[in-house]
């Protein structure tokens, strides 16, 4: 029932680190056209609205059926659904810059995320609520030039870290795509070992001389966070450029904040 396959990625590295937990506030970026936040609000939010909404809407008529068995198995019947604005339950923001079809209990805000403006737009939109997971599976529109293609996305990982820094709670999640930059030469050499080992030796050594981006931003993820994993869940294809760094316990790597 998800609207694009890349959700199961996301349910994949989510049933490894269950990170997306009921309640949870989640900034979904780069989310069109809308698997990884049907995924994230099928987790997060709490299901109490339309249980109330099947007992008859008001405390009045809540009162008058008010028959324990019944209620939970409306709560049952329901769970499968969704539904609350409650301060206290999960909330989804999505943001692309492609247009999402609705999806219940999600806000979706259409724009660029590399924006100042869209960056206060999503605070705005959370109002004082910290964040549990920031998740960025944006990617650019890729031209063909690898080493242009790569600088572009990692700029999108960037800017999510940044943003993940202002609004994390203490101890939050941030999960982001990475692409890397020559895999496509990986993916065109013989499956062999010896050149696949040859392939990744060359990258090493010439992103060591180039100064290795994603290095840099391996190291600034470990100094904010307690652990970082690379993930590949297998709903990713394997002879694609992607992965994703996961990274878990904000506030707590190597630059502890006192
Ligand atoms: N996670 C999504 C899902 O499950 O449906 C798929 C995301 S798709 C792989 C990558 C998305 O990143 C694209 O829809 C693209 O428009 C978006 N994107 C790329 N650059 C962006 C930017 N600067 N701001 C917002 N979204 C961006």
């Amino acid at each position: 029932h998800y609207r694009a396959r890349s959700a199961f990625k996301l349910v994949q590295v989510n049933e490894k680190h269950k990170f997306l937990r009921r309640g949870a506030v989640v900034v979904d970026c780069g989310a069109a056209p809308g698997g990884w936040a049907q995924v994230a609000a099928e987790k997060v939010i709490k299901r109490r609205r339309i249980v109330e909404e099947l007992e008859g809407g008001d405390n009045g008529s809540r009162g008058s059926n008010g028959n324990d068995s019944n209620k939970s198995a409306s709560r049952e019947s329901v769970d499968k659904d969704n539904s609350t604005t409650d301060l206290r339950d999960g909330m989804v923001i999505a943001i692309d810059l492609l247009p999402i079809e609705p999806i219940p209990n999600v806000t979706i805000i259409q724009a660029d995320f590399l924006e100042h403006k869209t960056q206060a737009n999503v605070r705005r939109a959370l109002g004082n609520r910290q964040v549990d997971v920031v998740c960025s599976d944006m990617a650019p529109l890729f031209s063909g030039n690898h080493s242009a293609d790569h600088a572009r996305s990692m700029e999108l990982c960037e800017s999510a870290l940044d943003f993940a820094e202002k609004v994390l709670k203490p101890g939050g999640t941030f999960l982001c795509k990475v692409s890397q930059c020559h895999q496509p030469l990986i993916s065109l050499l013989p499956s062999c070992q010896f050149y696949q080992f040859i392939a990744r030796l060359t990258i090493a050594i010439s992103q060591f001389l180039m100064g290795g981006t994603e290095q840099e931003l391996k190291q600034s993820l470990h100094s904010r966070f307690r652990i970082v994993r690379h993930e590949k869940p297998e709903a990713s294809r394997k002879k694609s450029t992607e992965g994703f760094f996961l990274c878990l316990g904000f506030g707590e790597g190597k630059a502890r904040v006192a």
